[in-house]
């Protein structure tokens, strides 16, 4: 491998890829939960995604948590890594906070291999090991994917303002 090779596909990267969390779509939905699921495609590399998110809490605008997120899709190693390395690190918080962490992350992916602040990059925890992917525009996408999806699916189960489909996103 090559050091920018290397620095693609980071061990965490590769762990997370062979044994991912959150795959496997939930399919019980519990009384009182919103819930919201996407389907993601990303046509370049041919990843796919479809991603459900379960809530509790207050509805629109409110602290609705994040109780549980879950998956199933097949691509590409950086897409799957990158869908295990989100379950993991938004399940249990707010709404809120997901969406914050899913725009550091896309800070993150435009940094073209610089990483962010320390600060900024404290709260993505094992996601700073993508930071390699961001020298690689065609790979950013595959990285992206699960993001797209999370913000899609909070949006359907009200707790998120926005939507946006990954293939319409200009590249
Ligand atoms: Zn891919």
């Amino acid at each position: 491998m090559t050091n920018q090779l290397e620095q693609l596909y980071q061990q965490v990267i590769l762990d997370h890829a062979r044994s991912a969390h959150g795959r496997g779509l939930a399919v019980a939905e519990a009384v009182g939960h919103a819930h919201g699921q996407s389907h993601q495609v990303n046509p370049t590399c041919g990843d796919e995604v479809t991603l459900r998110v379960s809530l509790s809490g207050p509805g629109p605008g409110g602290a609705a948590t994040l109780e549980q997120v879950s998956w199933d899709g097949q691509g590409c190693s950086i897409s799957q890594a990158s869908l295990s390395v989100l379950t993991d690190l938004v399940t249990g918080r707010s709404a809120e906070e997901a969406e914050q962490l899913g725009e550091t992350f896309r800070a993150l992916m435009a940094s073209q291999g610089k990483g962010l602040d320390e600060s900024l990059e404290e709260a993505l925890g094992d996601a700073t090991a993508f930071t390699g992917v961001s020298q690689f525009p065609a790979r950013i996408k595959c990285a992206l994917l699960g993001w797209a999806a999370l913000r899609d699916a909070l949006a359907k189960a009200g707790a998120a303002s926005a939507t946006q489909d990954l293939s319409q996103e200009e590249s």
